[in-house]
């Protein structure tokens, strides 16, 4: 469904005829215009008015993950616009207080954009550092935040009237003019038609939700149970496409907990078994897609950190981008309702001034190899590529990117620390993947020279990327370990998207081999896959046959672990995720293969690599 709150009526009758909207007489508060697809509310003028009337009109209704809401209406223009001209707003201010809303800039359109500016009053004349002026966009931009994922909410508004410095210079449009605006409201219904509901093929059809509450009904589970069935029929569905195992069970009726449990357990095995149940190929559907921007198109900036350096030669490399301009991060990043998934897709930039301090004490579930004094630290925040099963998205609710630009005084820290404790091991590419985003801020670069002439701190930069040119052309540094995270070609491939392939991967160490550094190979995350043997086989004995076994510093395994809070909001952002929907055990709040598979599978890794690399180096 596509919501659209208007101020005024004159505003509304061009959207009502282009979408053939019919008067809703079941609402009597204002006037609703409506179809199957489009409710459309008049609100009056104000702030108040329009999230009163947009609470109003969605009081009634069950908001679906793929329902729009728009303002619509006219707004005054500070700048050299034309009337008529249509503008996708970006930034909302409200003229009385200090706090401001980002609107999601990442689909494709073709209008102007611009900050706004909520008054209670009409404006008639220039304001500076104001750009457009309207009455309503805060309030129903904040009440709308309430109810909707913020990628679903769009201001748009067409400019009917230029400010000047002097009253009497004003330019007004016409309001008497039959066809006001005919073009650009052709333009935006243009626009709008194009949000059509994608369909979700990994939910639960209809007869599958009444089957899965039978089942329920009969087999009367305890809460916790209830919540792991849902997610294996979940995973199920995701690898099968169907749940028909369910279908055993819709006649039986337990008579006692002890025989639930055993039903539970029967089909919990039953999931956990390689190609059990016979596949269900799902019709191709014809998805219409909202196209998005593309990546880094828009570059949100923070005020104080205009003019740093870094800030500059990050925003040289991106001059067609729109710059924004905000107070702190934290107002983009951190907002409610966000979809990390979607913003992946058209990835934008934060750059941000550094938070004190930057350094942290190593996770005790970290391999420190055996280094004294693990610390990290993360300059950056997200990554641009994008991992199934990458704990950012349970980490975080955006998936935009924040640099953290003052990397200096990240070094100033490191140094005191260094001083002090005299010896230090810290990873820096953590929380994202620093050399995969070089290209933008040269961080790695920057972190080899500043560690060249301290022999006892030793950096490390894990990385998936093959982006290894620049240290080619450096020194070699022992202690500046290149650890690269490899995956079989299949799950690099199907699950690490935008990540170097696994042959480009191992390409890149053996160039990095040939030039003298010595590399660490990280298997973290082992993923167990129907094929787990075949592939991690493949995987390993193709790698030591391209790169030099001695030129290996150490190698680290480690399975998929998660907490549980985690995995739980990795699992609501990627309802699709073969991976993520796996039946894992929870042991002490973290997710992970059972003990009994979980050594299997580190076993057989390990055995393969014992054939090239010793006992002592694989941690
Ligand atoms: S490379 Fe690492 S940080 Fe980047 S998406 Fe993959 S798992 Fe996450």
């Amino acid at each position: 469904m596509l919501y659209i709150v208007t101020a005024l009526y004159i505003e509304a009758k061009p959207l009502i005829s282009l979408f053939n909207l019919k008067k809703d007489n079941s609402y009597t508060k204002f006037q609703v215009f409506s179809n199957e697809d489009v409710k459309l509310i008049i609100s009056g003028t104000g702030k108040v008015k329009s999230a009163t009337a947009l609470t109003y009109l969605i009081s009634k209704e069950d908001i679906k993950k793929n329902d729009y809401i728009v303002n619509i209406g006219f707004v005054a223009s500070n700048k050299n616009s034309q009337l008529g001209d249509i503008v996708y707003v970006s930034k909302i201010q409200n003229a009385y207080s200090d706090f401001d809303f980002y609107p999601e800039m990442i689909y494709k359109h073709n209008f102007l954009e611009g900050s706004l500016t909520t008054f209670d009053s009409i404006i008639e004349k220039k304001i500076e550092n104001i750009e457009y002026i309207d009455m309503e966009a805060y309030g129903f931009f904040q009440t709308a935040s309430i109810f909707f994922k913020k990628d679903k909410i769009i201001v748009l508004k067409i400019v009917s009237d230029i400010l000047k410095d002097k009253v009497e210079d004003r330019v007004l449009v016409d309001f008497k003019n039959e066809n006001l605006f005919s073009e650009s409201y052709n333009n935006i219904y243009k626009f709008l038609v194009n949000f059509k509901t994608v369909n979700d093929d990994s939910n639960f059809t209809i007869t599958e939700q009444e089957l899965i509450k039978k089942v329920l009904e009969n087999l009367r589970l305890s809460d916790t149970m209830t919540y792991e069935l849902f997610n294996i029929l979940r995973y199920l569905k995701i690898k099968y496409g169907n749940i028909d195992i369910l279908k055993k069970y819709e006649n039986i009726e337990v008579t006692s907990k002890v025989q639930a449990k055993k039903l539970f357990e029967e089909i919990k095995n039953i999931s956990l078994q390689k190609n059990s149940l016979e596949k269900t190929i799902s019709p191709e559907i014809n998805k219409k897609k909202i196209a998005l921007n593309n990546r880094f198109s828009h570059i949100y900036v923070e005020k104080k950190i205009l003019d740093n350096k870094n800030t500059l030669e990050i925003l040289s490399k991106f001059r067609d981008a729109k710059i924004i301009e905000i107070d702190n991060y934290k107002e983009v990043f951190s907002s409610n309702n966000q979809d990390f998934h979607l913003q992946k897709l058209g990835q934008n930039l934060i750059l941000a001034s550094n938070k004190p301090n930057m350094i942290y004490e190593g996770a005790v579930v970290c391999e420190d190899f055996e280094n004294d004094n693990f610390y990290y630290t993360s300059s950056i925040i997200n990554c641009v590529y994008d991992c199934e099963y990458c704990y950012l998205q349970g980490v975080y609710s955006s998936g935009n990117i924040v640099i953290f630009v003052d990397i200096e005084k990240v070094f100033e820290e490191v140094e005191e620390l260094y001083n002090k404790l005299k010896s230090l091991y810290l990873c820096v590419s953590y929380d994202t993947d620093l050399l995969a985003i070089e290209n933008i801020c040269s961080f790695s670069e920057k972190w080899y020279h500043f560690i060249k002439d301290k022999k006892d701190l030793k950096i490390e930069l894990r990385t998936k990327s093959a982006n290894i040119d620049k240290f080619l052309n450096l020194d070699v540094l022992d202690n500046f370990i290149i650890a690269f995270t490899l995956s079989p070609e299949e799950i690099a491939l199907k699950n690490e998207k935008y990540t170097a392939s696994f042959k480009n991967r191992v390409k890149a160490i053996k160039e990095l081999q040939n030039k003298g550094w010595k590399v660490r190979i990280c298997i973290d995350p082992l993923i167990y896959t129907d094929d787990f043997e075949k592939n991690y086989s493949d995987m390993i004995e193709y790698l030591f046959r391209e790169i030099d076994k001695n030129k290996v510093i150490d190698v680290s395994i480690g399975v998929f672990r998660t907490s549980k809070e985690y995995l739980k909001k990795m699992r609501n952002q990627n309802k699709k995720s073969e991976i993520l929907y796996y039946p894992f055990e929870c042991i002490d709040g973290v997710y992970t293969y059972s003990d009994k598979l979980k050594s299997y599978m580190i076993d057989f890794i390990k055995e393969k690599f014992l054939k090239y690399i010793d006992n002592e180096r694989i941690y």
